[in-house]
C-alpha cells in the first residue's frame, strides 16, 4: 500500500470571475470545491490508477468532515488524525482572461498534543505501508524538520519516503542523516538550495547542480521540466527524460501527478526507466484533464510508450 501524507489539507474553492471588481459585490455562478493540498491530487491519481493507497495527514472541524466525505465518494481509503481547529479554504479566483488570483489561509496551529496524536497514528500506518509520499506545505506549530522526524521514524520500519517539500522543510528533509528516497525540486527550489541561478534548460549544468554534495544520499533527484519532460538522477546516473507535445487542458497538479506515478513504480519495484515514463505518464494524463489532480487510467499505455529515457 501507498501512504500519502497531507499535513495541511483544504478544501480548494475555484471561483470563476469575469472580472474582479473591487470593493463591491461580485457574484459567482458555478462554485467548485474539492478535497484540496498536494498529497490528496497525489491519492487522487493513485486511486484512479487503481493501485492501494491510505491517504493521513491533520483534518479537523466540518470543513474535515466535508473533505473525509469527499474521499469517501471518490472511493480513496483515509485515515486522518482529527484535531479540534477547523481544517483551511484556499480560494482561487480565475479570471476570465486565464490570470489566477489566490487567496490561501494559513490553516490550523498544532498543539505537542496534536503533533504526538499525528506521529503515533503514523507509526502505526506503518506496518501496513510499502512506500510514503509526503507532499506540501507544513501546518503552524511544527518544526522544520518535522518532516525529516517522519522520515527517520518510517526509516526504522523500514519505509521508504518520496519527499514533495519546497523550503525550510525540504532543506532540512535532505540535511537530515536519514535521506527521502526521492525529492521532486523545480528550478525554484534548486536554486534556493543551491544558492545559485538554475537555468532548466542546460543540461550540463543541472547535472553538476544535481551533483552538489547538497543531495548527497539521496537516491533519486527528480526534476520535472512540464512540456520538456524532466531531468533526472538516479544514485551515479544520470537521465533526459522527453515527452510527446500533448493537448494541455489544465497543468495544475501535473507535479502531484508526477509524484503518483513515482510512488506507484518505485513501490512497484520497476526498472529505472519504467519509473521515469509512470511518472511522465500520470504527469501528462493530468495536463489533459480540466480537473486538477485526474487523470484518465484508459491512455496510460498509449502515452507511457510516447516517453523516451537516454541517459545522460
Ligand atoms: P510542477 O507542477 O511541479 O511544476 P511540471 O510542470 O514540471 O511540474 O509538470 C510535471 C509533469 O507533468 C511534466 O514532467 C510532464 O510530464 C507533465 N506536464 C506538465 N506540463 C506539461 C505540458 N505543458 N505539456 C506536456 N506535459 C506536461
Amino acid at each position: 500500500m501507498i501512504l500519502t501524507v497531507t499535513m495541511n489539507p483544504s478544501i480548494d474553492m475555484a471561483y470563476p470571475v469575469k472580472h474582479l471588481e473591487i470593493d463591491t459585490v461580485n457574484r459567482v455562478a458555478n462554485v467548485r470545491k474539492t478535497a484540496g493540498g498536494k498529497g490528496l491530487n497525489v491519492s487522487r491519481v493513485i486511486a484512479l490508477m487503481n493501485r492501494p493507497i491510505t491517504a493521513t495527514g491533520v483534518l479537523g472541524g466540518y470543513f474535515g468532515q466535508y473533505i473525509e466525505h469527499q474521499l469517501d465518494l471518490t472511493h480513496i481509503a483515509h485515515s486522518f488524525t482529527h484535531i479540534d481547529q477547523e481544517t483551511r479554504n484556499s480560494i482561487a479566483i480565475l479570471h476570465d482572461d486565464g490570470d489566477q488570483t489566490e487567496l490561501l489561509e494559513a490553516g490550523p496551529v498544532l498543539t505537542a498534543e496534536d503533533t504526538a496524536a499525528f506521529l503515533k497514528h503514523f507509526e502505526s500506518l506503518l506496518e501496513s505501508a510499502d512506500i510514503i509520499t509526503i507532499s506540501g506545505s507544513l501546518p503552524g506549530g511544527l518544526p522544520t524538520d518535522f518532516y525529516a522526524q517522519m522520515i527517520a521514524i518510517a526509516d526504522q520500519h523500514h519505509v521508504k519516503v518520496l519527499l514533495d517539500a519546497s523550503g525550510e522543510a525540504l532543506k532540512a528533509g535532505i540535511a537530515a542523516d536519514i535521506k527521502p528516497l526521492l525529492i521532486k525540486p523545480n528550478e525554484t527550489e534548486l536554486a534556493a538550495l543551491l544558492h545559485t541561478p538554475v537555468d532548466k534548460h542546460n543540461y550540463p549544468a543541472l547535472k553538476q547542480h544535481l551533483s552538489s554534495p547538497v543531495f548527497a544520499g539521496v537516491e533519486w533527484i527528480v526534476v520535472s521540466l512540464g512540456a520538456a519532460g524532466a531531468f533526472v538522477k538516479h544514485n551515479t546516473d544520470f537521465y533526459k527524460v522527453t515527452i510527446p507535445k500533448i493537448n494541455v487542458v489544465n497543468p495544475v497538479g501535473s507535479g502531484d501527478s508526477t509524484t503518483a506515478g513515482l510512488a506507484m513504480a518505485l513501490e512497484a519495484g520497476e526498472d529505472d526507466a519504467t519509473v521515469m515514463k509512470t511518472a511522465m505518464t500520470t504527469g501528462m494524463l493530468n495536463t489533459m484533464e480540466a480537473e486538477t489532480g485526474f487523470v484518465n487510467p484508459d491512455l496510460f499505455d498509449e502515452y507511457f510508450a510516447k516517453v523516451t529515457v537516454e541517459k545522460f
